[in-house]
């Protein structure tokens, strides 16, 4: 049972070095009596948050540090071998919690679904029919409330959850820009994902100046996926009454300090809502969620762009790439494809 295992607390940017690709046991066979589930791990989704659990801290709010010297946890899907508990049979589909590793034994409150619907990529449920999915959906739709013709800005726009929100914005009738870290990812969102318009933050020395150009009447929803620089330069240009959904601060989890913001005084001026959010508080909108999204993909009127690697050994590469931008849309692992 290959696993990846946390080496050691890790400060500032994650290097493939902090982790371990190691050897485990695991009898594929369920102890007698237990009522966990035994999973073969086909597909795992690599998350900005899982930087914030390698810390040695205090877990906010919810959440649990990793173990050094114990495979990472993290959101996958996987296929049941065997099952002590009477919600899940040998050979379901599902989605949730799960270690690095190539089998695991799980207590069955950590799966979060059964997977139902089999005619669209099962990587999508490590995506967009995933915990991304629902971070967009509930962070634009219930935190934002967006009204058609409103104005949209999305940081990390071509990533897991920024290229929904996105496609989620133009669905609704908003106009919406997007912000990116290279000239593909920026061709992404404007040719592919139907972004009104989208730039390269790396390559605008003043971000307030790049925000006017794009918003010359304000912004009205800003999807907060990066903070930092990128959040104060859109305090000076949000409109009277906007709101910021604080759904990631992705520039922020490497550094020992982060970033002072210096125009927050701006939600004094223009009255503006700014509000973070967790998925975890609303998984129970998923029916609801799936009815929305799932005949839009079957339509054509959303896509999905995934970055998928093949194998447990690329896994470290790719979680430490997403703090260099190097995926372009969903980071995926797979392990095996059933
Ligand atoms: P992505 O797929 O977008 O991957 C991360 C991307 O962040 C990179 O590709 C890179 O894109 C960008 N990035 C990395 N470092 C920086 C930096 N220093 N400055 C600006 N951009 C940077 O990740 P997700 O879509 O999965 O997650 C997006 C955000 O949503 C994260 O902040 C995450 O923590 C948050 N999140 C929050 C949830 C919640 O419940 N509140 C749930 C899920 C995610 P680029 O090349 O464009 O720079």
């Amino acid at each position: 049972n290959k696993q990846v295992v946390l080496k050691d607390y890790v400060t500032g940017f994650p290097k493939e070095s902090d982790m371990d690709l190691v050897e485990g046991t695991i009898t594929l066979k369920l102890p007698e009596g237990s009522n966990d589930v035994l999973l073969k791990n086909l597909y795992l989704s690599c998350d900005p948050y899982m930087r914030i659990l390698m810390s040695k801290m205090e877990g906010p709010e919810g959440f649990r540090t990793y173990s050094p010297g114990s495979p990472l946890t993290g959101y996958g899907v996987a296929k049941v071998l065997e099952s002590g508990h009477p919600d899940y049979k040998k050979g379901d589909l599902v989605w949730g919690f799960t270690r690095w590793e190539e089998y695991s034994l799980v207590p069955a409150s950590l799966i979060l679904f059964k997977i139902e619907l089999t005619d669209v990529p099962l990587s999508y449920y490590t995506g967009i029919l995933g915990m991304p999915g629902m971070t967009a959906y509930a962070g634009f739709f219930e935190v934002g409330l967006p009204k058609k013709g409103e104005k949209v800005f999305v940081s990390a726009a071509s990533g897991a959850v920024g290229q929904l929100v996105g496609q989620f914005a133009k669905l609704t009738g908003c106009y919406v820009v997007g912000s990116a870290g290279s000239k593909d990812k920026v061709d992404l969102l404007k040719n592919k994902l139907g972004f009104d318009d989208a730039f390269n933050y790396k390559e605008e020395p003043d971000l307030n100046a790049a925000l006017k150009r794009y918003f010359p009447e304000g912004i009205d929803i800003y999807f907060e996926n990066v903070g930092g620089k990128t959040l104060d330069a859109v305090l000076l240009n949000m409109r009277v009454h906007g709101r910021i959904i604080v759904c990631g601060m992705v520039s922020q989890y490497n550094l020992d300090q982060p970033e002072g913001v210096t125009n927050l005084a701006n939600l004094i001026f223009r009255r503006i809502r700014m509000q973070g959010f967790n998925v975890a508080d609303y998984y129970q909108l998923y029916p609801k969620f799936l009815e929305y999204v799932i005949p839009k993909i079957k339509e054509g009127k959303i896509v999905y762009v995934e970055d998928i690697v093949e194998g447990l050994e690329k896994a470290p590469p790719a979680l430490v790439g997403l703090f260099r931008g190097r995926n372009v849309g969903k980071q995926v692992i797979v392990l095996a494809h059933e």
